[in-house]
């Protein structure tokens, strides 16, 4: 039997499942006796335990873990959650019971709000359940323990949970809840573990049960034959060698250089991918600099980032993509209308186009980092739709002083008329998540359409190939920058399809890399042409695998 989910960082896992405990049941309202003083300073002193506790735990992780858990930290102690805590408390309810009902209504706000605030509402709840476990006197409920290893079971799994696993046991992740873009996901991947989320029907399989979880097709086979096992240990183990092997320029079987970029939110992650074997970046996502911003960021503010990216890249190319504010991203300051469906709303370049000035001081900075750095800088839109909106923001990229300014293709349409925008485009820049959304039709946060996420289904890879058409006819580069990169064999048939980059998360440079490493430009055509001719994305996936 198999079962389906959305896999995450391309990893295998073999050996049998433990699921998480459940969670506390819901406190009873037992009232607090009659002292709300004493019943506040009870909860104040709890809240700052776990408040410490998250730190700890931050401090102990590091890493994207350590920001995840000091936002948790941040979240026990909101003032407008206390002050909801208090007013409860104030009115007769007990503890316990006030921290369930305050943390439970700002969680069905967040679920409200969609997108990446619903998926906050998952940490909410950890935070809740925490505070309530330090009142009661009990541990909260969290990662089980063994002594052989296992791959955990869970509904979903709250950050706290994720930065405890103990690495040396636990050896993947399945979740029923959560997309590609939770928590679990996020952390998996920096970490490397294998992971499939939003898997329907796992929380029915009983623990001790032997899996294999492939993270690379998103199955999880149960009782899988000797075969299938010894095949699953001998990819755990052709991984292995991979992350062990030597770093090297990415390349083909015969010599053709594929240089592998990283994708990063931040110039603290600068070192890290560098160290990986990173040729550059392919994609510095310059919105999650500025996601807590009320008001639009200053040219010096912005300028100040820039430097200090683009100074960990002497000589190496470095592509900025200019603010993607709107749907999973909201930004206040460029769009805080409320949209129905924010993805098909004003986001990208069509919320820069309506706030020309924030787009103006954006482009001044990044020229202003460029004339004091030695990196070579690349600037890019996200969401654009067509060779009209490309030639307005080359236009204006140059006008501002960018050498190579380029567009990212997101939108179907512009696949599509691919030929007519290289003609301005510098270059392209392939987003294969928007591009796989939109393409399919199907909202990459949303839990319940997230098997349609899947940038192999051979609608998105005949995009692609107009794209790489173009860019091969024309002799302009075209990169691919989404997930899609990060999986080792799409990775070869995107090259086969025109990609002359592949920019991903730097955890999966070496499997990338080692995979590209087997096979010549000639073979990857192949594979790409054969991949093409697929039905579904499952079907396209075998044919484009060379299995
Ligand atoms: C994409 O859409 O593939 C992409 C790289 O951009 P983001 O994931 O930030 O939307
Ligand atoms: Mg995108």
């Amino acid at each position: 039997m198999d079962l389906h989910g959305v896999g995450v960082g391309g990893g295998v896992a073999v050996g049998q499942i433990i699921r998480m405990a459940d969670p506390l049941p819901e406190p009873e309202d037992t009232g607090h006796g009659g002292d709300a003083v004493a019943e506040n300073a009870r909860v104040a002193e709890a809240v700052e335990a776990v408040a410490d506790d998250y730190r700890a735990l931050g401090e102990k992780a590091g890493g994207a873990a350590k920001d995840v858990l000091a936002a948790a930290a941040l979240m026990a102690t909101d003032p407008t959650l206390i002050d909801d805590v208090t007013a409860r408390i104030d009115s007769g309810t007990g503890g316990e019971r006030a921290v369930f009902e305050a943390f439970a209504s700002f969680q069905e706000i967040l679920i409200g709000m969609g997108g990446l605030m619903a998926e906050r509402a998952t940490d909410l709840g950890d935070v809740s359940q925490r505070i309530i476990a330090h009142l009661r006197g009990v541990s909260a409920p969290g990662i089980p323990t063994s002594d052989e290893p296992f791959i955990l079971v869970a509904a979903d799994l709250a950050p706290a949970d994720t930065a405890r696993l103990d690495l040396s046991k636990v050896l993947g992740l399945v979740t029923r809840d959560g997309g590609p873009t939770s928590h679990t996901a996020i952390l998996a991947r920096s970490q490397s573990i294998p992971a499939i989320v939003g898997v329907t029907g796992v929380l029915d399989l009983s623990d001790g049960t032997i899996v294999i979880a492939d993270a690379a097709t998103g199955t999880i086979r149960v009782s899988p034959s000797e075969t299938e096992i010894a095949d699953a240990r001998q990819r755990i183990a052709d991984r292995l060698a991979a992350a062990a092997a030597p770093i090297t320029d990415g390349a083909l079987a015969d010599g053709t250089k594929i240089p592998l970029l990283a994708n990063l939110g931040s110039p603290k992650d600068a070192v890290a991918a560098i160290d990986l074997g990173a040729e550059g970046v392919g994609l510095f996502r310059t919105e999650f600099l500025f996601l807590d911003a009320k008001t639009s960021p200053t040219v010096e503010e912005q300028k100040a980032q820039y430097v200090e990216l683009l100074a960990h890249f002497p000589g190496k190319k470095v592509v900025v993509r200019a603010l993607d504010a709107g749907a999973d991203k909201p930004l206040s300051f460029l769009n805080d209308a409320h949209e129905e469906n924010p993805a098909l709303g004003l986001r990208g370049l069509r919320a820069l186009r309506a706030s020309e000035q924030i787009l103006r001081d954006q482009l001044i900075a990044l020229a202003q980092a460029d004339a004091e750095t030695d990196a070579e800088l690349w600037v890019m839109a996200p969401m654009v739709s067509d060779s009209e909106e490309t030639e307005y923001f080359v236009a204006l990229g140059k006008e501002l002083g960018l050498k190579i300014v380029g567009v990212m293709a997101e939108v179907p349409s512009l696949a599509v008329l691919a030929d007519q925008v290289v003609e301005t485009a510098d270059f392209v820049s392939i987003g294969t998540n928007d591009l796989t959304q939109y393409t399919l039709a199907a909202d990459r946060m949303l839990g319940s359409v997230a098997h349609f996420q899947d940038p192999w289904h051979p609608a998105v890879l005949r995009l692609v190939k107009l794209i790489g058409d173009a860019g091969t006819a024309s002799g302009k580069p075209v990169g691919v920058c989404g997930e899609a990169a990060a999986d080792p064999q799409l990775a070869v048939v995107l090259v086969g399809l025109g990609a002359t980059t592949l920019s991903m998360t730097p955890a999966a440079l070496a499997d990338v890399r080692a995979e590209l490493g087997k096979y010549t430009i000639e073979q990857a055509r192949e594979l790409a042409a054969r991949a093409i001719t697929g039905r579904t994305a499952a079907d396209a996936r075998k044919l484009g695998s060379g299995t």
